[in-house]
């Protein structure tokens, strides 16, 4: 019968990579922690009203890249980020009347229907965190914070911060009308998604991913130019922040984000040793999202890290996180009796903390010490029938080849403990 096969665009996390995910996860955990930011965990869908209200209906995410669950007469959309469940989330248990602001940080898979290729795919991960309730620049200096202290403790190298303000709806007013004056002669040049775009939402042909569009997209007018007083005053205030920080960063004004949500400041980590999708961390300020999702007027801002970008950053740098999983003690039992006292004796060792493996294939010994190389058990020690009779057993070092007698007693797992750290120690 023909195998099936994973869907395009996902990934299978084997056995070989799933511990460099754990430590990934696990660091990630304790630098948002140590941030004091707490986890979150939410669906994986949603109603779709809700992307649609909170990323955009004009965004490529809703118009092309959504994940429609159909149940029933409902509508749900596996979610495509993790900010607007959040934010969905926090409003419907009254999370915005515990002390402000709110910090939270979530590790989810994330569904878009995109052009498989490497560093995108169809499900993917973000580590992603949000912070909630602080109009002020100092907020998005500690945001922008986390992210860089979260590449640093990785041993990341070459990103680039890049950051830029989009201004606010006041701002933009100005900008929408410089924007559709540039692109109105350029009409017949863009694609048709973003033909319509020009008259509902212009700058979202900035983030178009068309070939033609790009061109045209070159020599457009830049939000920053365009700034209101207040907006430009935020953006100053966290340039001057994270100077203050030692944070290094350049100023892209190309930078627009492809999420509605964003106002102000936008921010995105970028790596140039992965290919096209450089970008590893993107976010930004979303002062409107909670009010257009029916909560009250409150600003807020976040960012989501792409894992597999980040995995893969790594990867290429030669950088590893993880060793494989270990065996600190081979037992090869031959014949019957010896099996049981094995079985009993690995779970006596499994107890303290040792990780301990016994013949469960009823393999010979020349095999079971094949299998013992093959897994790297840092020891062996094979009881048959004359060490069951004398209550020793031979302890083999299997780098070393020395060998130590051991009684086979309730000692056994105390005395297994002593050698192997000895052994670990002369090593050191
Ligand atoms: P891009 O411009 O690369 O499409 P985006 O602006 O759509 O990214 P966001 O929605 O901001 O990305 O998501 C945050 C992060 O999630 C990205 O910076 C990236 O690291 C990761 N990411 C986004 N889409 C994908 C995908 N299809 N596959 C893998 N990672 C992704
Ligand atoms: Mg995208």
């Amino acid at each position: 019968m023909e195998l099936l096969r994973r869907p395009n665009g996902t990934e299978d996390i084997l056995p070989s990579v799933s511990r460099d995910w754990q430590v990934l996860e696990g660091m990630l955990r304790e630098t948002a922690d140590s941030f004091g930011f707490s986890e979150m965990r939410i669906p994986t869908f949603e109603q779709t009203e809700l992307f649609e209200r909170g990323v955009g209906e004009t965004t490529d995410v809703v118009q092309k890249e959504m994940y429609a669950v159909v149940a029933g007469n409902d509508r749900f959309t596996l979610r495509p980020e993790g900010t607007a469940g959040t934010i969905r989330a926090i409003l419907q248990n009254g999370m915005l009347n515990e002390a402000l602001p709110l910090r939270v940080y979530y590790i989810l898979s994330c569904f878009r229907h995109e052009k498989p290729q490497a560093g995108r795919l169809r499900e993917f991960h973000q580590f992603g965190v949000e912070m909630i309730g602080s109009p002020q620049p100092s907020a998005d200096a500690e945001v922008i914070s986390l992210a860089g202290r979260i590449l640093e403790r990785l041993g990341v190298k070459n990103t680039q911060l890049h950051i830029n303000s989009i201004g606010c709806p006041t701002c933009r007013k100005a900008y929408h009308t410089a924007l559709k004056a540039y692109f109105e002669p350029h009409r017949a040049e863009l694609c048709e998604t973003c033909q319509e775009r020009l008259n509902k939402n212009p700058m979202r042909l900035l983030d178009c991913k068309d070939p033609g569009c790009q061109a045209v997209n070159r020599d457009a007018p830049v939000i920053i130019d365009y700034l209101c007083e207040s907006c430009s005053e935020h953006f100053e205030k966290l340039k001057a922040d994270l100077t203050m920080l030692g944070i290094d960063y350049t100023v892209d004004p190309k930078i627009v984000r492809g999420l509605d949500y964003y106002t102000k400041t936008v921010f995105e980590f970028v790596t140039t040793d992965i290919g096209a999708q450089g970008t590893v961390c993107g976010g930004g300020r979303y002062d409107g999202l909670i009010g257009q999702l029916g909560g009250p007027e409150t600003p807020a801002l976040g960012f989501g890290m792409g894992l597999e970008r980040l995995l893969l950053t790594l990867r290429n740098q030669g950088m590893t996180l993880s060793q494989p999983q270990g065996c600190d003690l081979y037992l090869v039992p031959m014949g019957d009796a010896a099996a049981d006292l094995c079985l009993q004796l690995t779970a006596a060792l499994r107890k303290e903390g040792i990780a301990a493996q016994t013949d469960v294939m009823g393999r010979s010994l020349r095999a079971q010490m094949k299998y013992a190389d093959k897994i790297g058990a840092r020891f062996t020690a094979v009881i048959g029938d004359n060490e069951l009779e004398q209550g020793e057993a031979a302890l083999k070092n299997m780098q070393s080849g020395e060998k130590l007698t051991v009684k086979l007693d309730d000692s056994f797992t105390e005395r297994f403990s002593a050698i192997e750290i000895a052994d670990r120690l002369s090593k050191d």
